[in-house]
């Protein structure tokens, strides 16, 4: 049977496929390679290149795949700043593939998704840590666009045999152990992977955004997951629908909180590097704290994250070092 990787040749989705791979499962990826690459993608994978929203082509791709037993879903845009300026760009390819996939998913019978959802469909959470009871109420399109997602599925579940889960990714970081595989995205914005271009010396310092917020040191607070936990999570979750677990969504994190301080101190005991910093103004859109309760993952899922913020950042080294320009080496 098939695991069908969407957006495999992405940060998340290549650690997955090369995961699913490692456990013995055969998998087919679909990329179309707009922010992922090719390289990313290991060979053991068979390839298609397209696009989600083309039916044409993806109704090609599960016409070819005749065992697909399940679908992980990795393929949509996912930057918070870029969907504020851009929001109708974010509904038509987060809302209109995940139209697309289920309509072919249905076409073909195929009846479980993985789905990668969000804390930003939180919002500026009411409380902390947050559960899968706190009210969704997101304060960006991306976030918005995820939780149309997530009710979505919830629809169609509702009105065919078809299960989802959706899992809501707190702040994920890190890499492949071995620092083969890891992010390289064409703009950096995220935190981690800043911070080590510093230690690089491929930026001069890093600005931290804000030391304003009602926190202990006034720096926003994360909750990082490793991405072996994180794609621990996700083939739990597969293997979870297909002996015949409920449709639900799950939070994901450590319960653990670390303010952009913390980070930073952190990854300059990692590195060795002094690493320059400077406080600058608050970005907008940024929640002071976010931090997930995970239990109910690890009771139903049975998952229990093991990555610490420094194996985490370590890993993510490794993969910087040995491949400071990315994929482009
Ligand atoms: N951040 C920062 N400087 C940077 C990039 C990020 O201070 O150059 C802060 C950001 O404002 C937030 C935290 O780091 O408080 C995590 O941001 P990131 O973009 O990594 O993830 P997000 O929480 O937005 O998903």
């Amino acid at each position: 049977m098939t695991v069908l990787i969407l957006g495999g040749a992405g940060y998340v989705g290549s650690h997955a496929t090369d995961e699913f791979l490692a456990r013995g499962y055969d998998v087919a990826v679909v990329d179309n390679l707009s922010t992922g690459h090719r390289a990313a993608v290991d060979e053991k994978a068979r390839f298609y290149e397209g696009d989600i929203r083309d039916k044409t082509f993806l109704s090609d791709v599960f016409t070819k795949e005749k065992n697909i037993e399940g679908v992980m879903h990795f393929c949509a845009y996912s930057l918070v700043g870029e969907s504020m300026e851009k929001p109708l760009m974010y509904f038509e390819n987060n809302v209109g593939g995940a139209i697309t996939l289920l309509e072919v998913m249905n076409d073909f019978n195929v009846k479980h998704i993985v789905f990668s959802s969000t804390a930003a469909t939180f919002g500026i959470p009411k409380e902390t840590p947050i559960t899968e009871q706190t009210p969704q109420n997101p304060i960006n399109p991306y976030g918005e666009s995820k939780l149309i997602m997530e009710k979505m599925m919830k629809w169609q579940a509702s009105a065919t045999d078809m299960t989802y889960v959706a899992l809501r990714y707190f702040n994920v970081a890190g890499a492949k152990h071995d620092g083969s595989i890891g992010e390289a995205h064409k703009n950096e914005t995220h935190l981690i992977p800043i911070i080590l271009q510093v230690a690089l010396g491929q930026r001069e310092k890093i600005m931290i955004y804000g030391d304003d917020y009602q926190t202990e040191d006034g720096t926003c607070v994360r909750d990082y997951i490793g991405m072996a936990d994180l794609i621990d999570a996700h083939i739990k979750a597969l293997d979870y629908l297909k002996t015949g677990g409920q449709s639900d969504a799950f939070n994901l994190g450590t319960k653990t909180g670390y303010s952009n301080l913390q980070v930073l101190e952190t990854a300059r005991k990692v590195t060795g590097h002094a690493i320059p910093s400077e406080i600058g103004p608050r970005r907008a859109g940024d929640p002071d704290a976010l931090v997930a309760d995970s239990s109910k993952a690890q009771a139903i899922l049975k998952w229990t994250p093991s990555e610490k913020l420094a194996d985490i950042i370590q890993n993510a080294w490794s993969w910087h070092q040995k491949h400071p320009h990315g994929y482009e080496d």
